[in-house]
């Protein structure tokens, strides 16, 4: 079987181009769409995140501005941070980069959140709304997981979705949205995690699978039916004899899926770049809201 590849960075590309008019429509308006990122602690990871996301807002011509707390930042101090953001009128998005130092409590930070200013979609407000299927802010990993369902018309209808991994930013909101009675989704869907008995049980009837548990390589071709799709949510390192020593794979083991799958999102180039592509969508948005 030809396993066709579901490129992320060819979604994004197109998701940029469509924005590009409503961005100098609202720059026309002297609107600039602004973003303020809160990052706490020292997470290698999350900075590299974090750059990456002001870069791509940067190369837009849209502002962003990165806040920097210590690991030894107080809950106080970062929600008199938060309450300041929700007045600023040159901020249309605020995100907290998750995850926070272990002290403070991120449903607390994230409560505090204006949920008009809530580009990432984790305030509960957002979340209720994506639950019972009202537009609002949807977090940019399962919204860019949808858009690419739609760009390459991959209809969800009636198929049966296995999604592994229930974190409240990417498996469970996925499985909502999958399920949902709307266009692209609507489909039967299971939720696999770490008290699942034998996931391949599951993995083995879906039509779909998505994978977001972030285990290098979990998911391989005997585990799936022939012609399955799978969205590879996972990014994870692992020990090479490369220049940085170290290669990024997913949570489904590529070359065992090529021939299987009907088609699977890469790592890198897949589910990655729809990530910062659905957060600069959601900015835009927020900016819009205000006219
Ligand atoms: P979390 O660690 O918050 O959640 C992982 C989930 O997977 C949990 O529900 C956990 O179960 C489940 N899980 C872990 N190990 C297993 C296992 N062996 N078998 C079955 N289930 C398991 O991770 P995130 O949701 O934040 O991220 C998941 C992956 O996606 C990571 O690799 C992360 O780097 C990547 N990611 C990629 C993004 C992108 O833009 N491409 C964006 C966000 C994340 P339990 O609930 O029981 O603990």
């Amino acid at each position: 079987m030809d396993t066709r590849i579901l490129s992320g960075k060819a979604v994004s590309s197109a998701v940029y181009k469509s924005l590009e008019p409503r961005i100098e429509s609202l720059i026309a308006k002297k609107i600039k769409p602004g973003l303020a990122v809160i990052i706490a602690g020292d997470n290698p990871a999350s900075k590299v995140y974090v750059r990456s996301k002001t870069k791509k807002f940067a190369s837009l011509g849209l502002h962003s501005e990165t806040i920097y707390f210590p690991v030894s930042v107080s809950e106080s101090e970062i929600l008199s941070q938060i309450e300041s953001l929700n007045k600023d009128d040159q901020f249309h998005g605020i995100l907290v980069q998750l995850p926070l130092p272990r002290h403070i409590q991120s449903e607390i930070v994230l409560n505090a959140l204006d949920p008009s200013k809530d580009v990432d979609g984790f305030h509960p407000l957002n979340l209720g709304n994506l639950t019972a299927g009202i537009p609002t802010f949807i977090p940019c990993t399962p919204k860019g997981i949808m858009r690419i369902m739609s760009y390459y018309k991959i209809n969800l209808s009636g198929k049966h979705v296995v999604v592994v991994g229930r974190s409240n930013i990417v498996g469970r909101p996925i499985s909502i949205l999958t399920s949902l009675k709307q266009k692209f989704s609507n489909a039967t869907v299971t939720i696999c995690h770490s008290g699942t008995q034998n996931i391949s049980d599951y993995t083995l009837q879906a039509d779909v699978v998505i994978l977001a548990l972030g285990y290098p390589e979990f998911l391989t071709g005997k585990d799936i039916k022939d012609g399955a799709v799978i969205i590879d949510v996972g990014i994870n390192r692992i020990e090479d004899n490369s220049d940085k020593g170290y290669k990024l794979v997913g949570d489904g083991k590529a070359s065992s899926l090529d021939g299987k799958a009907s088609a699977y999102t890469p790592v890198p180039g897949g589910v990655g770049p729809m990530t910062i592509a659905m957060l600069v969508e959601n900015t835009i948005e927020a900016a819009e809201r205000t006219l």
